[in-house]
């Protein structure tokens, strides 16, 4: 029998750009519960999809987040909701974007990877699509969201809201990698408006060799190039995690954007970096070690 400890490894964050000064104790706790809920489940040789895709459930589901239940309605008042997730064993992408009502977008996302043979299902055809898969709606969307219809841009950052984009990575036992992002996007937002979260390849990316969940302003990250830029780095430049990391997250800067990123790869490497003023965040490795932060340094 192998005494070998089982390789693993996940990664949280919560979104990019939190209020400087303000104190995030209740998000950083809710962040170690799950990456311990999740580092048990890896343990258990769960699936880093079915991992990654429960973190985000978990987190759409708080209302801490701006994401799911947490999420801000557009300027016209409803709001709209992107998710992605990927699959780096089976190379599997699913997502949803500009959908509406739907409690976890995630879900959705898995569903459109699993059931169909598109990426990605947006709009009117997302919600139908999910409802017919038996996934739970809102009844009252009124009184469902945690930021009232009509909250200022100003409040909201009052509340210490600036970004709260969700995602997690993560290495399973066998060696397998995922990533899932979901988020109501950026405040603010008119109608229509899709950011890099549900695309895959920029906001969400896995394959083989690395998971990638992005947060921050998510037309800097379809300029930038997004995640696949990060990926990339690694398979075709030979650059190192934390490089391929600042070479995108630079380039994001250099067009005048912010915000940050968590990847794993398939030797349990973990990062999570950002150029905002901080990124709610957590992480476990196979030694069982948990970090939780949100303005500790990350360069
Ligand atoms: N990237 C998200 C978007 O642009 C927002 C965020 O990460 O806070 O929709």
């Amino acid at each position: 029998m192998s005494n070998t400890k089982p390789l693993y490894a996940l990664a949280l964050h919560g979104g990019a750009g939190p209020t400087p000064g303000r104190d995030y104790a209740k998000t950083e706790a809710h962040l170690s519960a799950l990456a311990r809920e999740g580092e048990a489940m890896l343990n258990a040789g769960k699936s880093a999809v079915d991992v990654v895709e429960h973190m985000v459930a978990s987190m759409e589901s708080s209302g801490l987040y701006v994401a799911g239940r947490g999420s801000a309605a557009n300027v016209a008042g409803y709001v709209e909701l992107d998710a992605a997730i990927m699959d780096g064993n089976a190379h599997g992408a699913g997502a949803v974007a500009a959908i509406r009502d739907i409690k976890n977008p995630i879900k959705a996302a898995r569903l459109v990877m699993e059931q169909t043979p598109y990426v990605t299902l947006a709009g009117l055809g997302a919600a139908n699509f999910a409802r017919k898969m038996g996934l739970a709606f809102v009844d009252d969307p009124a009184s469902y969201y945690s930021i009232p219809v009509g909250t200022t841009i100003e409040e909201m950052r009052g509340d210490g809201l600036a970004h709260g984009t969700v995602g997690a990575v993560a290495l399973d036992i066998h060696g397998h990698l995922a990533a899932a992002t979901s988020t109501g996007g950026t405040f603010g937002k008119p109608e229509g408006r899709v950011g890099d979260t549900p695309i895959t390849g920029v906001g969400n990316w896995a394959d083989q060799e690395v998971a990638v969940s992005c947060t921050g302003v998510g037309e800097y990250f379809m300029l930038a190039g997004g995640a696949l830029t990060l990926a990339h780095g690694m398979q075709l430049a030979g650059d190192s995690l934390q490089d391929a990391v600042w070479r995108m997250l630079d380039r994001v800067q250099t067009l005048g954007g912010d915000g940050g990123v968590i990847a794993v790869t398939r030797s349990g490497e973990i990062a999570m970096a950002y150029n905002s003023d901080g990124m709610k965040r957590a992480s476990v490795d196979a030694d069982g070690t948990l970090v939780s932060t949100t303005f500790a340094p990350c360069r």
